[in-house]
């Protein structure tokens, strides 16, 4: 083979094996959600990621670090954790060094390279993780306070727990607070 074509050749070769890249690439990108399993230390942490509609267990104080390890493990779930030797055991962990909540989670959407939204069109319940279903009027009046039934018009309720959520100033400030991290997070991006 004359060295003209042998270069022609390598370049082919280099331009499948960078096409093959960029769509191994692709498809490493994971179309489900990442799932979490916050330590008990980390409360606060989980219902935030709930409110973004992210699946997160947190078992409290009562599982020990290899039960939590193993949950892990088993059901697919990002350990979060500031304690590195239960980082340690997690299959996929994420060692947090970020102490206050907006921090943490700006930690653990950018080292996981997530874009949440700041909307709580598919937040989770923020007390136990369930799905959040649309419900009437009449089937929260027990659980809801007269004046918010008077001016609230749309509900939803936890399919596990029965908790009722309606927007309200509550879910502003929430929001608001979700648009101060996504806006970190562009920022931090634009920056690398
Ligand atoms: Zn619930």
């Amino acid at each position: 083979m004359n060295s003209k074509l042998k270069n022609r050749l390598a370049l082919l070769l280099v331009g499948a094996r960078d096409m093959m890249l960029l769509m191994s690439n692709k498809g490493n990108v994971p179309s489900a959600q990442p799932i979490f399993l916050c330590d008990a230390m980390l409360g606060s942490l989980a219902r935030w990621l709930r409110f973004f509609g992210y699946d997160t267990l947190f078992p409290g104080t009562a599982p020990t670090d290899s039960e939590l390890a193993e949950i892990a493990r088993e059901e697919g779930r990002w350990l979060l954790t500031q304690d590195r030797e239960l980082a340690g055991r997690g299959p996929r962990t994420v060692m947090l060094r970020a102490t206050g909540l907006e921090d943490q989670l700006v930690e653990v959407f950018s080292r996981l390279g997530l874009r949440p939204e700041a909307t709580l069109g598919k937040a989770l319940c923020s007390e136990c993780n369930g799905r959040l279903e649309e419900a009437s009027k009449n089937e929260v009046q027990p659980a809801v306070p007269p004046h918010v039934l008077a001016t609230a018009t749309r509900f939803r309720r936890c399919s596990d727990c029965g908790r009722v959520y309606w927007r309200g100033s509550h879910s502003e400030k929430i929001v608001v607070r979700m648009n101060e991290v996504v806006a970190r997070l562009a920022v931090d991006g634009q920056q690398r």
